[in-house]
């Protein structure tokens, strides 16, 4: 039997250039092209929020910084607002 692995949004989020809610334009800073390697290649920042989970550890939902969608990391789908500590 196959060994299930958890299942991740096949969105990067990090790596839209935009929203895909609000199309604000995500894409902050360059990122020096000898530093592309240790951020995955990407090119630039993203301004993108990741809504991190202290018990969990880890990014559960991306926020738009401009009209507040949620998206669940795992899902890629749209989720209600989560409320920041
Ligand atoms: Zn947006």
């Amino acid at each position: 039997m196959a060994t299930k692995q958890k299942e991740h949004s096949p969105i990067d989020f990090t790596r839209l250039e935009s929203c895909p809610k609000c199309e604000a334009n995500w894409q902050d800073k360059p990122i020096p092209e000898d530093s592309q390697e240790v951020y995955g290649g990407a090119k630039w920042f993203s301004r993108v929020q990741g809504i991190y989970d202290r018990d969990r550890d880890c990014t559960i939902a991306w926020r738009c910084p401009d009209c507040g969608t949620t998206w669940d990391r795992d899902t890629g789908k749209i989720i209600p607002p989560l409320i920041q500590p």
